[in-house]
C-alpha cells in the first residue's frame, strides 16, 4: 500500500520511495536509488521491474524473484553511483527468512538510465 513503510528500509513511504520506480512513473536517479527499488521489487515479486533495470548484457533471459520472504535491506557502502557517474557499486545485506544475501553489486548508467550489471568480483 502507497502509505505503508517501504519495504527497502529507507525510512519513508512506499510512496514517496521506491513505488514510483516500480510503477515507471520515474527513474532512479542514483545507483543506491535502483539497488532499492530492485530490493522492493524482490519483495513484491515484481518481475517486470528486476528485468527491465537488468543490464541487458549481463541480465538472463527471464527473471523469477522465487518465493522468498525478505525481512530487511542494509546498504554498507556505496562508491560512486550519483548523478554525474555512469558508474557505481552498492555494497548490501539483504536478510531473508531462510538467512542473508550479501552482495557488492555493480551499476552502470546508459541513457540517463541506471542499471544492475553483476555481483562485484
Ligand atoms: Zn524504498
Amino acid at each position: 500500500m502507497p502509505e505503508d513503510p517501504c519495504p527497502c528500509g529507507s525510512g519513508r513511504t512506499v510512496e514517496e520511495c521506491c513505488g514510483p520506480l516500480l510503477t515507471t512513473e520515474r527513474l532512479a536517479e542514483t545507483a543506491e536509488e535502483l539497488m532499492r527499488s530492485r530490493y522492493t521489487a524482490h519483495v513484491y515479486g515484481n518481475a517486470e521491474h528486476l528485468w527491465r533495470t537488468w543490464d541487458a548484457r549481463t541480465r538472463p533471459a527471464e527473471v523469477h524473484p522465487g518465493a522468498t520472504r525478505w525481512t530487511g535491506l542494509q546498504i554498507m557502502e556505496v562508491v560512486a553511483g550519483g548523478q554525474e557517474d555512469d558508474t557505481g557499486i552498492v555494497d548490501y545485506v539483504a536478510t531473508h527468512e531462510g538467512g542473508v544475501h550479501a552482495e557488492r553489486a555493480e551499476f552502470t548508467r546508459r541513457g540517463g538510465r541506471w542499471f544492475y550489471t553483476k555481483e562485484s568480483t
